[in-house]
């Protein structure tokens, strides 16, 4: 199935985002998760792409498990960091030799210690590149792309974000993922602002349950994702993980729900390679029916 009807009129779809586990532990701890996942019928499962490209093999081999033990298409994030387009090239063909179905085309951030992103020699500076070479050498791969509800840090203004996001579809994207964020508010403003911009493709609102604060701060910190005043004093008046992790799942349940019923498209759950928190959210909304995964 392509990733355009994947999200199809009156259908509704899932996704899960993984990394690649550093440690064989973590893998098989991943899998189990997963088991528990694969039961509310995700339309896809991804895998990022690390920095510099550090994770390459590890996405691949991950998807590729992914897909011989759930039998559910697969998309792996591919970046621009460090890779040369010969080298973008030679990752996208193995990942056509590894049953890839979609790919997630991103720019990247900095590799560590840099403040500005720098194409490497031969290669690509912005996403809507990749997405044009995705297109006119690997058309077989559907392509999500990165969309930004609080704009991107390095965009001068929402206009000039917008612009970018129209690029990227006009180059061939599928749909837009967006970045994690917790005001809903956010997310149907940057909606609105995209019809208006004529940017039809599906978008789909990325979630991160907050099940750990200080790991959340970090994250949102990273992601440059607000965290509303309400949920951070929710938070910091409970101290102990259990309530901690109560909370963040009564509020995922809570916005998750409102999306629901303003009729996103899909979902599409940070799960940080843990299944719990997404399983408790899943559970308590009512979801639409699934798009039947493959
Ligand atoms: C769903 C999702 C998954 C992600 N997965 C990964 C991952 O696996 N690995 C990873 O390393 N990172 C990942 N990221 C993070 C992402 O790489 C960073 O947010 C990165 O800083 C921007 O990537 P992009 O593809 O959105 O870049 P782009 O779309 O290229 O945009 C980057 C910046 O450049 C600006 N811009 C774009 N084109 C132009 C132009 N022509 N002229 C001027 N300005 C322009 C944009 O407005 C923006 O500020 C993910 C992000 C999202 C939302």
């Amino acid at each position: 199935m392509s990733l355009k009807t994947t999200y199809g009129p009156g259908r509704f779809a899932l996704s899960f985002e993984l990394f690649p586990p550093k440690t064989s532990d973590g893998e098989t701890a991943l899998f189990a998760h997963l088991v528990q996942l694969v039961k509310f019928a995700p339309a896809f499962i991804t895998c990022t792409y690390g920095a510099g490209g550090s994770s390459r093999d590890k996405t691949l081999a991950v998807v590729a498990e992914v897909k011989r033990r759930f039998q559910v298409p697969v998309a792996s994030h591919l970046t621009c960091v460090g890779s040369s387009v010969d080298h973008l090239r030679e990752y996208l063909t193995q990942a056509t030799h590894g049953g890839v179905d979609y790919v997630v085309a991103l720019r990247g951030d900095p590799p560590k210690g840099e403040t500005e992103f720098q194409p490497a020699d031969g290669g690509l500076r912005y996403a809507n590149e990749l997405v044009a070479l995705l297109r006119a050498e690997f058309p077989h791969f559907g392509v999500a792309v990165g969309g930004y509800p609080e704009k991107h840090v390095e965009a001068p203004s929402f206009e000039a974000d917008l612009e970018n996001l129209r690029r990227k579809v006009d180059a061939g994207a599928d749909a837009v993922l967006t970045q994690l964020f917790y005001d809903n508010q956010d997310f149907f403003r940057f909606r609105e602002r995209c019809q208006q911009a004529g940017i039809r493709v599906p978008i789909v609102p990325g979630i991160l349950p907050v099940t750990n604060f200080a790991q959340v701060q970090r994250l949102s910190s990273m992601c440059h994702a607000r965290l509303p005043r309400g949920l951070v004093e929710s938070l910091e008046a409970r101290q102990d993980p259990v309530s901690q992790f109560q909370v963040g799942v009564d509020y995922a349940i809570r916005q998750v729900g409102e999306l629901i019923r303003q009729d996103v498209p899909g979902l599409h759950f940070f799960l940080l390679n843990k299944s719990q928190a997404a399983s408790c959210v899943l559970a308590e909304v009512d979801l639409p029916p699934r798009t039947p995964p493959g």
